[in-house]
């Protein structure tokens, strides 16, 4: 089983402060090293991070919005004078091909880089890997946005004491029945689900800039680790919902109600010096919640 490793490159909202950079999140899984959106500055905190930007092989942005994806010209421009040699995948929301193209005219420099853009119009799986796969779901904000989940597939886990007794050995039997299909052993026909049990894949979402909405509630669906924005407190709710943001209460509810294990708030207003009250107020709604600062890291 792969480790699934979460480290925050940026937590801030639209000003950058000295301890918080723009939005970036850096997801390590498998063979996979993802990037959910990419802030200005997000190179030198990976480089802090101990992360190497040429083994990033897809970028998520929610939305464009200069805090989430004014990174992304310098970073695919440093990859591709690396030399990097896989093609980068690159999804955002509906108009990111246009907004990409922008980039790119201003930044020819990015050419050098192998990449493909995907748009991703309607919420659903937008990839699927081997043992992973990844769903967007459209969000409520002042533009086009959409939040991302990584889930690892459910995968059948053969109890070898039970399988003994029925009288498979190893081999590639043991393969199919993992696989979920009944075997034929010394003439006796052995089911799968007599001789395994389901392991459930871990979740991982990112909820960025939105009201609460129908996306980020099924983004934050029984989710062992959910990052989500929490920008205002309850008592500012009115410009929470003037610049299409959450209060804390209303990120630890959804996520409460969503049955997320796991909570990491981000993308807090630099009008609150201290996140602590946005903490306090969201702890009353949830159980496990923290306030995610830069370089903090964890494993799902
Ligand atoms: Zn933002
Ligand atoms: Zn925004």
């Amino acid at each position: 089983m792969s480790t699934m490793k979460v480290t925050f490159l940026g937590t801030t909202c639209m000003q950058p402060t000295k301890e918080r950079n723009h939005s970036g999140i850096h997801v390590s899984f498998g063979s996979e090293n993802l990037l959910f959106d990419c802030g200005e500055g997000i190179q030198r905190q990976m480089k802090i991070a101990g992360l190497k930007r040429s083994k990033i092989t897809r970028i998520f942005i929610s939305h464009w919005h200069g805090d989430h994806a004014l990174g992304l010209a310098g970073l695919i421009s440093t990859m591709a004078a690396d030399q990097v040699g896989h093609t980068l995948d690159i999804y955002g929301p509906k108009g990111s091909r246009k907004k990409f193209n922008h980039f790119k005219k201003a930044f020819p420099s990015m050419n050098g880089l192998p990449h493909k853009l995907h748009e991703v119009s309607a919420g659903g799986v937008i990839l699927e890997g081997k043992d992973f796969i990844v769903t967007a779901e459209p969000l409520s904000h002042s533009v086009d946005c959409v939040g991302f989940s990584l889930k690892e597939k459910d995968r059948l886990k053969i109890d070898m004491k039970k399988a003994k007794k029925a009288g498979l050995v190893q081999g590639p039997m043991l393969a199919e029945i993992q696989a979920g299909k009944n075997v034929r052993a010394s003439g006796k026909l052995v089911k799968s689900k007599n001789v395994t049990s389901l392991v459930v894949g871990r979740k991982f979402a990112y909820v960025p800039d939105t009201r609460p909405c129908a996306g980020a509630r099924s983004l934050a669906k029984n989710c062992d680790a959910l990052i989500i924005e929490s920008t205002f407190l309850f008592e500012d709710k009115k410009l929470a919902v003037k610049y299409d943001h959450m209060t804390a209460k209303e990120s630890a509810e959804l996520a409460t109600k969503a049955g997320a294990l796991q909570v990491y708030l981000t993308h807090p207003s630099i009008r609150y010096r201290d996140v602590s009250v946005l903490l306090k107020e969201a702890k009353k709604y949830h159980k496990k919640v923290k306030f995610a600062e830069d370089f903090m890291s964890f494993e799902v």
